[in-house]
């Protein structure tokens, strides 16, 4: 393990050239024993600056590229990832404590794809053909690259979110600068120590810090294009103040809390299900978590017991474990932040928390799969997202009853109905103000399928056309006949 984290500590990559932070050291450490991983320097301002000034100048090369050839490279990220998928796991499970053997059978094929769907999807960013809209004068539509792009990337799913930003950005035609989560950033910095020479000199920079320190000055950058953020609302907004003084494109993805909502006439052992798996993989740190479920009253008590039951059976356990199935919560701050949540929760006199509901007694961040039944619209478990293995569960009488609940929320990012009626299911996603909503399933992404929010989740999409969309500028070119 240590020789596998040996080199990490310089692999902020500038430029091409895999160089040491100058600033303060940051501590890595593993939430499922407390040790300490090392320490990482952060970069300075003038580091920030230097990334930014190489991916402009390496702007023009590679948006000249014919799609084609960016394509080849886009191929061979996803190979060296694949090539190398146990170390790749090995060190996000190091850093978040999430299972080894999820990690390498789900998060890492998920991510290699993602470089595969935006291999195809830059031979076919297409301005669309024109024609005769003024006589004598034809006009088409080009689809550019926008510039330099910085992205900024969250703890959860550290490596797939770097995906996330990178294919679509630099399929595009864009460069950029990266920068990891300061909790998790082992997996991005090994990437771009790899990256290193088979892509151009300044087409990925890969910058480690804190989000004030490193984030700030990188994402109000005179020189970057677009700013593209999964994260939370609060450092949303920061991003897109600081950018309206250069208007700069922003892509937010923020968070969730998705409704999940169960007719009385579903598949119940197929919903139990799904909410046991959808609300708590990943220990539940998902942003389409399924963690406030709505439950039709006449079948009400029935499912919290069988969920009940059915959370018992989640095994909680070290990353390395293949037993496994839910690891720790990513950090001290965030584990007190999820026990407050429980703690209030079980303090009002209407709920009952029936499995869970607090730490479990070792070292490490690791915190119960816990079922907050009888919750309320207005309760704060139902209203904010944990980002914790917590789920609420609420009863509801009619359709247009939990319509209104599932929509009063800040969030719109996800949801899901489950229910064997498919004009109810398709009447409901007509009108659920969410950018995705599944029907008798949950969590489940596709590559081609676009990703993404509405209301304070954000706006921009991940995956898909539309995402590459996200990262090019339109613009109309007019020729003259005569
Ligand atoms: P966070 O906002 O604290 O941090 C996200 C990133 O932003 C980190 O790299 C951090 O260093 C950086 N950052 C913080 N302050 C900054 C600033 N002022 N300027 C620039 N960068 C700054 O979020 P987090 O705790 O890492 O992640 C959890 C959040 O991410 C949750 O709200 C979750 O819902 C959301 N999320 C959303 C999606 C999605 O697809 N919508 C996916 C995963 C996570």
């Amino acid at each position: 393990m240590n020789q596998m984290i040996k080199d990490i500590e310089h692999q902020m990559l500038i430029n091409g050239m895999l160089v040491a932070g100058q600033g303060e050291a940051v501590d890595i450490v593993s939430p499922h024993n407390d040790e300490r991983v090392l320490g990482i320097s952060e970069a300075t301002e003038a580091q920030v600056d230097e990334a930014v000034k190489a991916a402009r100048a390496a702007f023009a090369g590679w948006s000249e590229l014919t799609p084609k050839d960016r394509s080849l490279h886009m191929l061979g990220i996803a190979d060296l990832i694949e090539d190398n998928a146990e170390l790749f796991a090995k060190l996000e499970c190091l850093d978040t404590g999430k299972p080894y053997h999820l990690m390498l059978d789900e998060e890492i094929p998920a991510v290699v794809d993602i470089f595969r769907f935006f291999a195809g999807a830059a031979r076919c960013m297409n301005g669309s053909a024109g024609g005769e809209y003024l006589p004598g004068f034809t006009s088409m539509v080009r689809r550019d690259a926008i510039g330099v792009v910085a992205s900024i990337a969250p703890w959860n799913y550290p490596l797939m979110m770097a995906a996330w930003k990178l294919g679509p950005a630099l399929a595009a035609g864009n460069t950029v600068v990266l920068k990891p989560s300061e909790l998790t950033p082992l997996t991005t910095l090994q990437l771009a120590a790899m990256l290193k020479d088979k892509l151009p000199a300044g087409v990925l920079n890969v910058v480690f810090g804190r989000g004030q320190t490193v984030g700030a000055p990188l994402t109000s950058h005179p020189d970057v294009d677009m700013v593209s953020l999964t994260g939370s609302i609060p450092t949303g907004q920061a991003i897109v103040s600081s950018g309206a003084a250069t208007m700069k494109r922003t892509h937010m993805e923020l968070g969730g809390k998705a409704p999940v909502i169960v007719f009385e006439d579903a598949d119940i052992e197929k919903a139990v299900d799904g909410v046991k798996n959808f609300a708590f993989a990943n220990a539940g740190q998902d942003c389409t978590a399924a963690s406030r479920v709505y439950v039709q009253e006449s079948i009400y008590d029935k499912f919290v017991d069988a969920l009940t039951d059915a959370v018992r059976t989640l095994r909680v356990g070290m990353p390395f474990d293949d037993e496994s199935e839910i690891g720790p919560v990513v950090s001290k701050a965030h584990l007190e932040r999820v026990e407050g949540f429980v703690k209030r929760a079980e303090a009002l006199d209407h709920t009952r928390v029936t499995i869970g509901g607090g730490r479990l007694d070792q070292p490490g961040n690791f915190f119960a799969p816990t079922v907050i039944a009888d919750a309320r619209q207005a309760d704060e478990i139902v209203q904010k997202e944990v980002f914790g293995p917590v789920v609420s569960v609420t009863s509801f009488e009619t359709e247009s009853q939990v319509l209104d609940y599932a929509n009063d929320s800040i969030y719109g990012l996800a949801s899901s109905v489950w229910t064997r009626d498919t004009a109810r299911a398709t009447r409901l996603a007509a009108k659920l103000r969410y950018g995705c909503t599944w029907i008798n399933t949950h969590m489940l992404l596709a590559s081609e399928m676009p990703h993404g929010g509405v209301k304070m989740s954000g706006y921009g999409k991940d995956m898909s056309m539309y995402s590459l969309e996200d990262y090019t500028v339109v613009r109309h070119i007019m020729i003259s006949h005569d």
